[in-house]
């Protein structure tokens, strides 16, 4: 028998229970009623159910005393059922219940449909149909997907995968595929099926689904409907556990009645909201057992529909003492069938209300449980189950507490734990700077942990903080569509939330939810600053041209010699050089070629000079040229100013796309950043190229804005960063600055697994923060004030106009040097000059009249030089022979003596 192994029987049982009529009264009713049950397993929690229910029919009626019999014989066969099953018929069994397993039960059924004997279920079946002589106390699976139904209408659930386990489970779960055509009948409003999108995921029959748990992850629903076996339901929830599915933002609805057996705890911790249902409140059930050995037990919904179907069958057993049914005794061989066999099911569907742990046991016309009474039930994390809401036939779904959905963000972040991702990057989250050893969060500091340390006050949620090692904040491959960076640990559910100057864009929005930006900014360039082109030593030259000079000299030279020209032409330029004379013998004139240079070298140094013009002419054209003069040096000491005083900046380009058409400047931007990014995906055909360049040349792409800062700092490197992060740098570093507008615009916000419930939570915590001016207050502290913010800032005001360096007048010394310098050799050569002359006149050797020269300039004294006279005689001689010249005018004698013999050079 043995070797016939039937897949479906572990242990066939027999049982037979005696109820017997306890008053003589009814002495056509049979002194004991004999029923027939079959369990697919030895001592199963049906038996032990089905015995209780027995105990509870005889002990409540005072018309039963219950005998029950039971004989259990093991078999592992169909055949085995069947011999067991005719066994029970031939002791003239009322009815026959169970077993639960369904190759066994259908087997049963048939042969109870042959002979008419009320065959009782408790099983799920799902393809539970009419039939007159079964009596099934479990709900109808329409029912169970009515549920469903109502539930993932309520939570308003979009797209949501259903994870089944076999096509019973389907039945279940089929009415679900319809559920969007609900929605749309009660909004009256077309489904965007787009929106709506249900996803079939059956489990494997092997006990790993790990790898079909992560693809349903990667998927991206966030809700779920897990319909399996009770006893593959912890299995099933520590796989989605440990795949990283039982995370805050996941929704769960678990179909199976049962789920109140098991320990849900240990699914809680991740926060997911796990939804189910029940049709038995365990708390009655306990009280109701409270005081047998089977306190404490936990039993499935099967076996105490058990002790309910027991129930029922002795209330119609009450129900039916007046009429004649009495029992027969039928072999399977015979074709034989029970006469009352029908009017007995009809009685227990029709006529009999009984209350169960299963509450009203009711039949609709079709013969199917009606009246169902369910809990709507929630795992809470540290709770346990609890109930949350009920469903019934009539009045459908009746939550207490409103879905997940709509619940208040904040209240879902109360006491929660975050792990909170940030990234080393300035300012936004840095290792403090201590030299005692910190431990946790105390370790960093910055911007970002700011703004997540105010946000975790306000909504009572505690973090952690934790690096991102590789810099990476999140960009997608390509190729493969994979996420990298601090969004792959979020969509992994290693972390919560992600802190940073991590960019809200369109692409990482696919992938992760953001809060609203907590900053806004805009991709802008980082360069060296313009350097201070060196003093120039003839700087004063500058505040005229070249040109100017030359122009300037030459009509310097040209003016002079117009008015000597003219000095010799006009004839008031002629002057008597005696006024006491009226008629003199002749005329001098001013405007030697000599003097004409010194008068315009005089008025342009703005220093005049003896000289002055006499005649209309030449006052004009001395006229014009102190005009000339005075605009020149006017314009020239305006500019001299300007010129020495600011510096002369060299700005290699203005704008980014003065970058595009050189090749002098490298550029680059972070990474896998946002802006190298903007490059990538922007339509204009300039920053294509520029994305190409920097993509395809080795070294231009660094992995944080601190080596960029680096690159452009040492290299001829311009790189492209976030304007925000621009302030920070050029606060510290002066000698790189931003240069052009920004090419975009855009915010930094706080990322977090896609559908988080506390999203909005977030937001608007983030929004209160910036209208109360918070998080300019935190800007403020973090880019001017700590890390040594404002150096730059204090470097470009605190000195007012610097004051000229030697540097910048050093030309005009040198001119002064040189100048001198060549005067010294003038005068030397004058000397020379006059020496020679002398000797040569005097006839003296040069020798002798050079050495009395330096005789005399080496005495230092005295301001008279007396005239050296060689030929005195002679020249007294000459002097007696020549007619006595006149004196001239304005000269008197003495003074002529004296002019004569002390000649002043
Ligand atoms: N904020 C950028 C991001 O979120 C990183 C810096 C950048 O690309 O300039 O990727």
């Amino acid at each position: 028998m043995r070797a016939l192994a039937a897949p479906w029987v572990l242990l066939c049982a027999g049982l037979l229970a005696s109820l017997r009529p306890a008053a003589a009264a009814f002495h056509d009713f049979p002194k004991n009623v004999p029923i027939g049950a079959l369990f697919d397993d030895f001592k199963s929690q049906e038996e032990t159910m089905f015995l209780h229910g027995v105990k509870n029919v005889s002990d409540t009626n005072n018309m039963f005393n219950i005998i029950p019999g039971t004989e259990p014989v093991r078999g592992d066969s169909q055949l085995l059922v069947s011999l067991e099953v005719c066994k029970l018929v031939s002791t003239g069994v009322w009815a026959v219940f169970g077993p639960q397993k369904s190759q066994g039960s259908s087997i049963v059924q048939s042969m109870c449909d042959t002979m008419d004997i009320p065959h009782v279920q408790t099983r799920f079946d799902a393809y539970q149909r009419r039939t007159d002589i079964l009596v099934n106390l479990f709900p109808h699976p329409s029912a169970l997907g009515q549920v469903l139904v109502d539930i993932v209408i309520a939570f308003k659930w979009r797209s949501f995968t259903i994870i089944y386990e076999d096509d019973d489970g389907l039945t279940r779960v089929t009415p679900l595929l319809s559920v969007h055509q609900v929605m749309q009948e009660s909004h009256k409003k077309p489904v965007n099926h787009k929106l709506y999108t249900i996803t079939l995921r059956r489990l494997s029959e092997d006990h790993d689904n790990r790898k079909l748990l992560r693809e349903i992850k990667n998927s991206g629903d966030t809700d779920f409907i897990i319909d399996c076996n009770i006893r593959r339901l912890p299995e099933v929830l520590t796989q989605a556990q440990q795949v990283g599915l039982m995370v805050a933002e996941n929704r769960f609805i678990i179909s199976n009645l049962d789920m109140y057996t098991i320990d849900m705890m240990p699914y809680s911790y991740g926060s997911s909201n796990i939804t189910g249902i029940r049709l038995i409140d365990p708390d009655e059930v306990h009280a109701s057992l409270a005081n047998t050995d089977m306190a404490g037990e936990v039993f499935l919904t099967e076996a105490l529909l058990m002790h309910d179907a027991v129930l029922l069958f002795g209330e119609t057993l009450k129900n039916t003492i007046h009429s004649n049914v009495s029992g027969q005794s039928l072999s399977c061989a015979g074709g034989d069938y029970w006469r009352h066999g029908h009017s007995l099911v009809n009685f227990m569907k029709a006529k009999t209300a009984v209350q169960g742990f299963s509450g009203k046991i009711l039949f609709d016309n079709e013969g199917f449980r009606s009246n169902i009474e369910l809990d709507i039930i929630e795992v809470v994390m540290d709770k346990g189950i609890q109930k949350v809401g009920t469903w019934n036939t009539t009045l459908g779904l009746n939550l207490t507490r409103v879905s997940p959905d709509v619940e208040s963000g904040s209240e879902s972040l109360m006491n929660r734990t975050f792990i909170v991702l940030i990234a080393l990057t300035n300012p936004y989250g840095m290792r403090k700077e201590k030299t005692i050893q910190l431990r946790g969060n105390d370790r960093y500091e910055g911007y970002g942990v700011d703004i997540i340390n105010d946000l975790s006050m306000m909504l009572g949620f505690n973090y952690t903080l934790e690096i991102q090692h590789d810099n990476k904040y999140g960009s997608r491959d390509p190729k493969t569509g994979e996420w990298d960076g601090m969004l792959r640990r979020i969509m992994d559910d290693e972390a919560d939330l992600a802190i940073t100057d991590l960019t809200i864009t369109a692409e990482r929005e696919s992938a992760v939810d953001f809060t609203m930006p907590f900053m806004s900014t805009g991709i802008s360039i980082l360069y060296k600053a313009p350097t201070k082109a060196p003093p120039k030593l003839f700087s004063f030259m500058d505040p005229f041209s070249i040109d100017v000079w030359i122009v300037m000299f030459f009509a310097y030279i040209g003016v002079s010699l117009l008015l000597f020209l003219m000095g010799r032409i006009c004839p008031y330029e002629w002057t008597n050089p005696y006024p006491c004379i009226d008629d003199p013998d002749e005329l001098i004139n001013q405007f030697s070629f000599k003097n004409s240079l010194w008068f315009t070298i005089g008025s342009l140094m703005q220093q005049g000079s003896d000289i002055a013009p006499i005649a209309v002419s030449t006052r004009m054209v001395a006229g014009i040229w102190w005009f000339f003069t005075l605009i020149m040096v006017s314009s020239y000491t305006a500019n001299l100013a300007a010129f020495l005083t600011v510096e002369s900046l060299s700005q290699p380009f203005q704008t980014a796309y003065d970058l595009v058409n050189q090749d002098v400047i490298q550029y680059g931007a972070k990474s896998g950043g946002s802006t190298v990014n903007f490059f990538k995906d922007s339509p204009e055909e300039p920053f294509q190229r520029m994305f190409h360049y920097m993509n395809n040349t080795p070294g231009l792409l660094p992995g944080s804005n601190e080596e960029g800062l680096n690159k452009v700092k040492n290299e001829n490197y311009a790189f492209f960063m976030e304007s925000a992060a621009i302030e920070f740098i050029v606060e510290r570093h002066c000698e790189v600055k931003q240069y052009g507008g920004l090419l975009d615009s855009k915010g930094y916000g706080i990322a977090m697994k896609k559908g988080a419930p506390y999203r909005n939570a977030l937001s608007a915590a983030v929004l209160k923060l910036q209208e109360s001016g918070r998080l300019m207050a935190l800007k403020d502290k973090w880019w001017k004030e700590e890390r040594g913010g404002g150096v730059c800032a204090s470097q470009d005001t605190g000195g007012g106009t610097a004051g000229l360096q030697l540097e910048n007048v050093g030309g005009v010394f040198v001119v002064l040097v040189a100048g001198v310098i060549l005067a010294v050799f003038m005068t030397l050569i004058e000397l020379i000059w006059s020496v020679c002359t002398t000797s040569i006149k005097e006839k003296v050797s040069f020798r002798q009249e050079f050495k009395e020269e330096l005789k005399f300039i080496s005495k230092f004294h005295g301001s008279t030089k007396p005239v050296r006279k060689y030929n005195q005689e002679e020249e007294e001689q000459e002097e007696d022979n020549m007619p006595i010249a006149p004196y001239p005018y304005g000269f008197i004698e003495g003074q002529q003596q004296k002019d004569t013999n002390h000649h002043v050079s």
